[in-house]
């Protein structure tokens, strides 16, 4: 999988972060999502589809390799 997050639309309610700390990280200067792991394993995959769920802005996504 690639995690696909779109900058214009994060709006830094950082949900992400606490659903998929490994995944996703925070710029705080920038105040946008970063995302840590393009290519997380397999092993992270529940996780972050609940970061894609919770997301208030719907700015993330996975696509299939
Ligand atoms: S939860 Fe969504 S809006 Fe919030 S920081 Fe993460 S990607 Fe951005």
């Amino acid at each position: 999988m690639r995690v696909v997050a779109d900058l214009g639309l994060c709006q830094g309610h950082q949900m992400c972060t606490g659903e998929a700390p490994e995944v996703f990280g925070f710029d705080d200067d920038a105040d946008l999502v970063t995302v840590l792991q393009e290519h997380p394993d397999e092993s992270l995959r529940s996780d972050v589809t609940s970061a894609v769920k919770y997301c208030p802005a719907m700015a993330l996504s996975i696509e299939e390799d």
